[in-house]
């Protein structure tokens, strides 16, 4: 009997099991991907759509691509997992599976700040991206927000780079001495782990006159006044906000009882959760790494590794490391590169290289061998 692995949610760290799986164990193993949207897009592609650079049609790679042996993958939305029988439903039917794998991300939750749907724009959906796309081209003028409504949130550096991405909007448009910018975020710098890379960032804010400030989560918006309202009680007026709303874990996945304080708890070194033959990777764990896609691909890695040695005999892998790299548009044409150390040591490090147009062209390539390992093409 052909061993059945579920991998729920077909984002970074789902593509990336059941490519690992696929390459090692090929028919040997029964692997169903299940996912509720028909295609993937990368995170940082939202940048692209944000800014009219790329169409949303373009940046979309569709499931139906993909092709790997003893991978299937089905289009349904999961509407109850059972950790304890490892049995999942979704709007089709019932899946039982041996090993069970959560990877379904984190969700937007815009009713948890309030005013935000009515008075803001979102840039982490595809729509929320297409939306201000539209919306930048007819801005003349007037006080842009970019404002981080609570933490964890996706990406870090993404709303950093949003900023500095609206400093270059409005200048090549010849309107950035009519614009003001300023970016507000809950933690305390740009990018903790790396007082380096905050330190360029708030260098290229500086030169740029974005107005930063840190510490601060944006509690509120009151779109009568168009006004920010802060959780320590200040206020930031507005023409324009551009929020990264609070994110949650999906509502099947709190109702499964999984998560503690909101996010599924995991074992650091093997991605296991508490129950047998149950893992969880990504956004959708705590396991001290930030959300980002690059986590969520080195949890895949280690957990797809367990899997084969599970079904093959052998040993398990190493411990999950934590490490990763992450590109940051500095505007200007040119992208640096952090790269973070959240597990070996007592605390999180990060290593800065300074943006560069080599640094340009490697961002490319981390997509274009994603794509191409994940979606051949
Ligand atoms: C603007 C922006 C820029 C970013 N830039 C970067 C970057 O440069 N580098 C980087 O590493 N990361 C970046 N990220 C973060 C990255 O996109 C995420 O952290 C990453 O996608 C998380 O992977 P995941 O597998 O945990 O979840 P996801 O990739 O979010 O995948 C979850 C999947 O689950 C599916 N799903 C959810 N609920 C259900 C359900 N009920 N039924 C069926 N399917 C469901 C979803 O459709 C989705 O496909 C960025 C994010 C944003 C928003």
């Amino acid at each position: 009997m052909k061993r059945r692995v579920l991998i729920l949610g077909a984002g970074f760290g789902g593509l990336e099991l059941a490519t690992c799986l696929s390459e090692g164990l090929g028919d040997e193993v029964e692997a169903t991907v299940i996912d509720k949207s028909d295609s993937f897009v990368f995170g940082f592609s939202k940048l692209d759509v944000m800014f009219g650079r790329r169409s949303a049609e373009a940046v979309r790679l569709p499931y139906g691509e993909i092709a790997k042996p003893g991978v299937r993958l089905l289009r349904e939305t999961v509407v109850a997992i059972d950790p304890q029988a490892r049995s999942v439903t979704t709007d089709a039917g019932v899946h039982e599976a041996d090993y069970l794998v959560v990877a379904l991300g984190a969700d937007y939750d815009m009713n948890a700040t309030p005013g935000l749907a009515e008075g803001g724009d979102e840039f982490y959906s595809v729509a929320g991206a297409e939306r201000v796309a539209e919306l930048l081209p007819e801005f003349s003028g007037g006080r842009v927000v970019v404002g981080v409504c609570g933490a964890p949130f996706k990406c870090p550096p993404a709303p950093s780079e949003a900023a500095l991405l609206l400093h270059d909007h409005f200048s090549a448009r010849g309107i950035r001495d009519e614009c003001e910018i300023s970016f507000t975020m809950p933690l305390p710098s740009p990018v903790p782990p790396s007082p380096e890379t905050s330190a360029a960032l708030l260098g290229a804010f500086a030169e740029r006159e974005i107005a930063f400030r840190p510490g601060v989560r944006i509690a509120s918006l009151d779109p009568e006044r168009k006004v920010a309202r802060l959780e320590d009680g200040g206020e930031i007026p507005y023409d324009l906000f551009l929020g990264v709303p609070k994110h949650r874990a999906p509502d099947v996945v709190i109702a499964s009882g999984m998560t503690t304080d909101g996010y599924v708890p995991v074992d650091s070194e093997t991605l296991e959760t508490g129950f047998p033959g149950v893992y969880a990777v990504g956004d959708v764990t705590t396991v001290g790494v930030p959300k980002a896609g690059v986590f969520a691909e080195g949890a895949a890695r280690v957990v797809a590794a367990s899997l084969i040695a599970r079904v093959r005999g052998g040993e398990g892998p190493g411990a999950y490391d934590g490490l990763g790299s992450c590109y940051i548009e500095f505007g200007s044409g040119l992208v640096g590169r952090v790269d973070v150390d959240f597990l070996s040591g007592p605390k999180p490090t990060g290593a800065f290289q300074e943006p560069t147009l080599a640094l340009v062209a490697e961002k490319e390539q981390f997509g274009s061998t994603r794509r191409a390992r994940w979606f051949g093409r």
